[in-house]
C-alpha cells in the first residue's frame, strides 16, 4: 500500500489555544503550517476555561510580575524552574494586551480597563495580602480566546486538517523529528506528513482518571506517540485536583465562584477552610482545598445521605452577580446537579482536573531529552507546547488561571523559536524507509486481533486503577499494588479488539488508538508516583507527609521502554532576579 505524504514547513498536532497561538505566529511569518485536530479547533478543551487569564496588570489591585513569580515558585512547591517561570511572568502582561488587540472581548471596569478577579495561590507583596490577578471574558475564557485565535488564524491562512488524529512520530537514526502519521478519521486513510518542526500542542490525558473535569477527547495523545518514540515524560506523578466538580459527575465548577466570594461548608454549615487556611481560606491553592475536603469527608463531615461531598454556597452573592459574573456557572449547575445557585448551594468533589507534568521542554518550546542512553540536548526538530508540555512552570502545582497564560506565552515563544530555526535548517531531511511502519503495525493489530477484550472494558478498568490507587491521597500500599494493576491493564491493552472492523467513522478504532496513549500516560503516572517517597504539591502521600527537599527537590523522567526512572535538577536561578529558595508553605 502505498501512503500518501505530504510537506509541509511546520506541524502542529492540536488545535487548542497553544497550538493556535503558535500556529497564528508561524502563518503570519509566511511559513507553510499544517494543524491537525481530533475535533473542530474550537471544540478543543481550552474552550472550557471559565476562570480567566493572570497577568499582573494591576487594574484593581496593585500588582507586578515579580509578585506574580513568587506565588507561582511557591504555588509550584519550589518544583517549577524559576528561569522558564520569570519568562512566562514576566511576558503575560504583554500577551494578554496582544490578546486584546487580536479582538478578544475581555469583560471591563467602570474605567474601561480589562475586568480582574481574585484566585488562589494569588498574593501581593511576596505573600501578603490577596493580589487580583486574573482577566476574564465572564466565565467563558477559554471560549472568548479560542474562537479569537481561530478567527485570526483563517485570515492568515493556516491550514486545518480538522478530525484528523495523529497517530506516531517520526524519526530518523540520529534521533531527529521529520514529522509524523496521521489518519483521517472520517476514512480511515492513513498519510504521511513531513515537516521541517514538528510542534505538539496536545494539551492533558485527565480522562485517565474515572472522575476528571476533561474532555473526552483529552486522552494525552502528544504524551504516548512521545513516550513510543523514545522521549522521557517528566513529572507525571503531578496531578491536579481541583476542589470543585460537580459530586457524580467531574464538571468543573470554576475557582472564580470563590474568587467572587463563594466558599465551601461542610455538613454542619462550618466553613472549613478557615481551619485550614486560616489566611487565604477557600482561596488557598487547590492541592491544600482538595486535601482539606478530602478529610472533611474522610472524618465524616461530608453532605448528603453517603456523606460523600461539600456544599460550594454563592447564594449570599445575590443574583445581579450570579447572572452577569457566573452565567456558565449558574447554567452548568442547574443542567448537572439540579440546583440555582441563587438559591441553593452546588455539591462538589475533588476532580482530576490538570497534568502538571509531560513533554520535557525548554522555555523556547524545543523538547529536551537523552537520544537513547546519551545526555540530555534538544531533539531537533521537535516541539511541545501547553498542557502536553512540561517546561516547567507549574512544577507540582498549578495556580488557576496560569495555564491559559503558559499556553499562550509559550505557543508564542516556541513559535519564535521555530522561525529561527527554519533559518538554518531550510530543507527537509530525508524519510526513512520504515516511516509509517509503527503506524501500520498498530493498524493492523487491531485489524487481525481476534478473541481480544472490548476496548471501552480494558479503558474502564484502567480509569478505575488509576482512581483508586493514585487519587488525592496516597499510600504506600495502594501505589504498589496500583503499579502491579495498571501493569496488567497495560498487557490487556494490547489484547484489545474492535468488533466492527469498518474504516469509515468507526469511533472503537479512535478509541482504541487513544488508549495505547492513556497507556502511556497512565504508567508514567503510577511509576513516578510510587518512587516519590515526599509530599510535594499535589502529590500527598500518607507514609511521607512532608517535602523533603533535600532528597526530592529533583525533576522526574519516566521512559517507557523499561519503565525506568531517572531524575533531573529543578533550575533554581531565575534569569535576572534572585532565586525564591524553598520554604514552608504555608496560606
Ligand atoms: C473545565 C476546565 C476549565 C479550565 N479553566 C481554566 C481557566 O480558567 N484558566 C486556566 O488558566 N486554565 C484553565 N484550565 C486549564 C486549561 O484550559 C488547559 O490546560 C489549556 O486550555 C490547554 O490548552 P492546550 O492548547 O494545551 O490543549 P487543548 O485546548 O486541550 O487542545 C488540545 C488539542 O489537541 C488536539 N489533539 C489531541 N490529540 C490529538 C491527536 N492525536 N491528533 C490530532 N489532534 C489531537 C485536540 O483536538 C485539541 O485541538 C481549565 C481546564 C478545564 C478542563
Amino acid at each position: 500500500m502505498t501512503i500518501v505524504k505530504r510537506k509541509f514547513d511546520v506541524v502542529i498536532v492540536g488545535a487548542g489555544g497553544a497550538g493556535m497561538r503558535a500556529a497564528l505566529q508561524l502563518s503570519e511569518a509566511g511559513l507553510k503550517v499544517a494543524v491537525l485536530s481530533k475535533v473542530f479547533p474550537t471544540r478543543s478543551h481550552t474552550v472550557s476555561a471559565q476562570g480567566g487569564i493572570a497577568a499582573s496588570l494591576g487594574n484593581v489591585t496593585e500588582d507586578n510580575w515579580h509578585w506574580h513569580m513568587y506565588d507561582t515558585v511557591k504555588g509550584s512547591d519550589y518544583l517549577g524552574d524559576q528561569d522558564a517561570i520569570e519568562f512566562m511572568c514576566r511576558q503575560a502582561n504583554e500577551v494578554v494586551y496582544e490578546l486584546e488587540h487580536f479582538g478578544m472581548p475581555f469583560d471591563r471596569l467602570e474605567n474601561g480597563k480589562i475586568y480582574q478577579r481574585p484566585f488562589g495561590g494569588q498574593s501581593q507583596n511576596f505573600g501578603g495580602a490577596q493580589a487580583t490577578r486574573s482577566c476574564a471574558a465572564a466565565d467563558r475564557t477559554g471560549h472568548a480566546l479560542l474562537h479569537t485565535l481561530y478567527q485570526r488564524n483563517v485570515s492568515a491562512n493556516t491550514q486545518f486538517f480538522v478530525e484528523w488524529i495523529g497517530l506516531d512520530l517520526i524519526r530518523d537514526a540520529q534521533g531527529d523529528v521529520l514529522g509524523m502519521t496521521a489518519m483521517e478519521m472520517e476514512t480511515g486513510d492513513v498519510m504521511i506528513l513531513q515537516a521541517k518542526a514538528t510542534l505538539f500542542a496536545t494539551g492533558g490525558g485527565g480522562r485517565i482518571f474515572q472522575a476528571n473535569t476533561n474532555a473526552l477527547i483529552n486522552t494525552g495523545d502528544g504524551l504516548g506517540m512521545a513516550a513510543r518514540a523514545g522521549i522521557p515524560l517528566e513529572d507525571m506523578e503531578f496531578w491536579q485536583f481541583h476542589p470543585t466538580g460537580i459530586h457524580g459527575v467531574g464538571v468543573l465548577i470554576s475557582e472564580a465562584v470563590r474568587g467572587e466570594g463563594g466558599y465551601l461548608v461542610n455538613k454542619d454549615g462550618e466553613r472549613f477552610m478557615e481551619r485550614y487556611a486560616p489566611n487565604a481560606k477557600d482561596l488557598a491553592s487547590r492541592d491544600v482545598v482538595a486535601r482539606a475536603m478530602t478529610i472533611e469527608i474522610k472524618e465524616g463531615r461530608g453532605c448528603g445521605d453517603e456523606n460523600d461531598h461539600l456544599l460550594l454556597k454563592l447564594d449570599h452573592l445575590g443574583s445581579e452577580i450570579i447572572k452577569s459574573r457566573l452565567p456558565g456557572i449558574r447554567e452548568l449547575a442547574m443542567k448537572f446537579s439540579h440546583v440555582d445557585p441563587i438559591h441553593d448551594p452546588i455539591p462538589v468533589v475533588p476532580t482530576a482536573h490538570y497534568m502538571m507534568g509531560g513533554i520535557p521542554t525548554n522555555y523556547y518550546g524545543q523538547v529536551v531529552a537523552p537520544y537513547k542512553t546519551g545526555p540530555e540536548e534538544v531533539v531537533t526538530g521537535f516541539y511541545a507546547v501547553g498542557e502536553c508540555a512540561c517546561v516547567s512552570v507549574h512544577g507540582a502545582n498549578r495556580l488557576g488561571t496560569n495555564s491559559l497564560l503558559d499556553i499562550v506565552v509559550f505557543g508564542r515563544a516556541a513559535a519564535n523559536q521555530i522561525i529561527e530555526d527554519l533559518k538554518i535548517n531550510l530543507h527537509h531531511k530525508p524519510l526513512p524507509e520504515d516511516a509509517a511502519d509503527q503506524s501500520m503495525a498498530r493498524l493492523a493489530r487491531l485489524e487481525n486481533q481476534v478473541d481480544g477484550e472490548s476496548v471501552a472494558q480494558v479503558t474502564d478498568a484502567l480509569c478505575k486503577t488509576m482512581q483508586t490507587y493514585c487519587g488525592v491521597f496516597r499510600f504506600e500500599d495502594t501505589l504498589l499494588q496500583g503499579v502491579e494493576k495498571i501493569k496488567e491493564v497495560a498487557e490487556r491493552v494490547g489484547r484489545t479488539e474492535i468488533k466492527d472492523k469498518s474504516k469509515v467513522f468507526n469511533t472503537a478504532r479512535i478509541e482504541a488508538l487513544e488508549l495505547d496513549n492513556m497507556k502511556e500516560v497512565a504508567m508514567a503516572t503510577m511509576i513516578s508516583a510510587e518512587a516519590r517517597r515526599e509530599s510535594r504539591g499535589a502529590h500527598a502521600r500518607d507514609d511521607f507527609p512532608e517535602r523533603e527537599d533535600d532528597n526530592w527537590l529533583k525533576h522526574t523522567l519516566y521512559f517507557s521502554d523499561e519503565h525506568r526512572l531517572d531524575y533531573k535538577p529543578v533550575r533554581l536561578k531565575p534569569l535576572t532576579v534572585d532565586s525564591f529558595p524553598p520554604k514552608k508553605r504555608t496560606y
